[in-house]
């Protein structure tokens, strides 16, 4: 919580290039600032095709890589460390989601190579040191400043072709980076200033890119929210929601940007009463009287996700979920959690239950 003026706050060391149309312009200086010769182009099949030509000439390409699975499986990670290592790479360039920046970082993380992001939606990963690997059905994750990109080449043209589906799940995981930042273990007054100003961009921004998926100016608030919530996320640490999403996605292998987009507002409605100050700045975001008012009313306008059983959760799983989360909840969580509160939650999310009803 966001109470007292002590604080000590880590500001990440990343230079931030924004402007449409201008990505191959920043990729380049960036690149040439690294003294790179031998880039590492790292992007799914879709993503690199789309962006490919246009961005990348003129750069030093030594190798393209776009074996890119979501969570980064560890063999994956494992055959683009030995190709990154084959061709004597001296940087890397991610093209591409969440997906593609964490396989960038996973080579990183081995292999300390610079990386220079250009994210194509609104995850953030290319905004914190939190680096993840999957084996099975298990998901580590860690800190490490290796992975931080050094350069974030953001250009909103290159977001133009998410589909608004995918693109009103993805603002909502900003969104909660947004709102989990306000009382994550070390939430402070600036990580709630950053993330304040990005629940108002992605609420000015999100409802105009469903409205008009191919116009620049709603994608570029989204796109510079996704930096700001990452930015405030990644220095707060996870809350709540993060401990129960991690859990969702992880042992139920539901989807990442729908999960968090669905569990939100429930987490908002059971920590928004006892967190008075988060509620205060969240609602002033939202231009609402409250918060959860904000919230529901931005999901409403924008047809987001509302039901975790529409995305493969069976009912009969929840009370095993709640278990498996309550070890990971925040003892800084501004209220008490109990394995019932979270058998609760996870009911009311699982169908879609008014998320102001329930606690
Ligand atoms: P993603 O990267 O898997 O992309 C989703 C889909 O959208 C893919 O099929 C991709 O090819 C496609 N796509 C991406 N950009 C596109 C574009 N501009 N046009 C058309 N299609 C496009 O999904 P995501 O939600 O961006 O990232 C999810 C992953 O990122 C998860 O593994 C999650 O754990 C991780 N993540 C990590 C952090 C972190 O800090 N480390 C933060 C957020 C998310």
């Amino acid at each position: 919580m966001i109470e007292s003026m002590r604080f000590v706050h880590d500001t990440l060391p990343q230079r931030v290039c924004f402007g449409s149309g201008e990505a191959a312009a920043n990729l380049r200086r960036e690149i040439t600032g690294l003294g790179a010769s031998r880039v590492m182009l790292i992007g799914s099949k879709s993503g690199l095709r789309a962006a490919d030509e246009e961005i990348t000439a003129g750069l030093p390409v030594a190798l393209r890589y776009d074996e890119v699975v979501m969570h980064v499986p560890v063999e994956v990670a494992e055959r683009a460390r030995a190709a990154a290592a084959e061709h004597d790479v001296d940087a890397l360039v991610s093209v591409g989601g969440g997906s593609t920046t964490g396989l960038a970082k996973a080579i990183a993380l081995t292999a300390g190579l610079p990386i220079v992001a250009v994210p194509t939606t609104y995850s953030g990963s290319e905004a914190t040191p939190v680096w993840g690997l999957t084996e099975g059905a298990r998901k580590t994750t860690g800190v490490d400043l290796r992975v931080l990109p050094k350069a974030i080449v953001y250009d909103a043209a290159l977001t133009t072709s998410l589909p608004v589906e995918l693109s009103v799940a993805s603002g909502l995981n900003a969104l909660a980076h947004c709102v989990d930042a306000m009382w994550g273990p070390s939430a402070d007054p600036i990580n709630a200033a950053l993330a304040a100003e990005g629940i108002r961009s992605l609420a000015a921004g999100l409802p105009q890119v469903a409205a008009a998926p191919e116009g620049l100016d709603g994608r570029e608030h989204t796109l510079y929210a996704a930096y700001l919530s990452a930015a405030a996320f990644a220095s707060a640490g996870s809350g709540l929601h993060h401990k129960i999403c991690h859990v969702l996605g992880g042992a139920y292998n539901l989807p990442h940007a729908q999960t968090h987009a669905t569990v939100l507002p429930y987490v908002l409605a059971f920590n928004g009463p006892a967190a008075p100050d988060a509620e205060r700045r969240i609602a002033a975001a939202f231009g609402a009287a409250t918060a959860l008012d904000g919230l529901l009313a931005l999901k409403r306008q924008l047809d987001a996700p509302r039901a975790l059983r529409d995305y493969g959760l069976a009912q009969d799983a929840i009370a095993a979920a709640a278990d498996a989360i309550l070890p990971s909840v925040p003892p800084s969580n501004p209220r008490p959690v109990t394995a019932a509160d979270l058998r609760t939650l996870l009911r009311a999310a699982w169908s879609g239950a008014d998320p102001a009803t329930v606690f």
